[in-house]
């Protein structure tokens, strides 16, 4: 694990926008409001928050809004250089499984993604996070 020492400026302006993003969190059901923001090899900072839905199975998640939200602003050639996550119930929230493969597809593999755990807040590189990616080849 990475100390909060490896966590430079570039990352740290991404956890708080990840963190302002959260304060927009549609909870009303779980109270368990998320942020996330992407860093796109532009150099653009694109972020999200979860939208709860009373179905439950409908809702969406922090990481998922912000990449949807990227791929709508900035077009379907995006790569994501970095992910912050955060919460405002300092709870660890590592990006859900669902999130991992949906961010699979954009993401660079030595992308930094920066996440609250149990020990502050984690970073490691997204090919740890997730180091079996479906894929289809066509
Ligand atoms: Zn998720």
């Amino acid at each position: 694990m990475n100390s909060p020492d490896a966590i430079g400026p570039a990352l740290d302006s991404l956890i708080a926008a990840a963190r302002k993003a959260a304060l927009h969190s549609y909870s009303p059901y779980s109270h368990f409001s998320v942020g996330a923001a992407l860093r796109l090899a532009s150099g653009d900072v694109v972020t999200g928050t979860n939208v709860e839905n009373a179905s439950y199975g409908l809702t969406i998640c922090a990481e998922r809004s912000a990449l949807v939200r990227a791929v709508a602003e900035f077009g379907p050639a995006i790569r994501i250089t970095a992910v912050a996550v955060a919460n405002l119930n300092d709870s660890a929230s590592p990006p859900c499984g669902a999130c991992r493969q949906m961010l699979a597809e954009f993401i660079e593999p030595d992308a930094p993604v920066a996440f609250p755990s149990s020990d502050g807040i984690r970073v490691m590189p997204f090919s740890m996070v997730f180091p079996l990616v479906f894929e289809l080849k066509h």
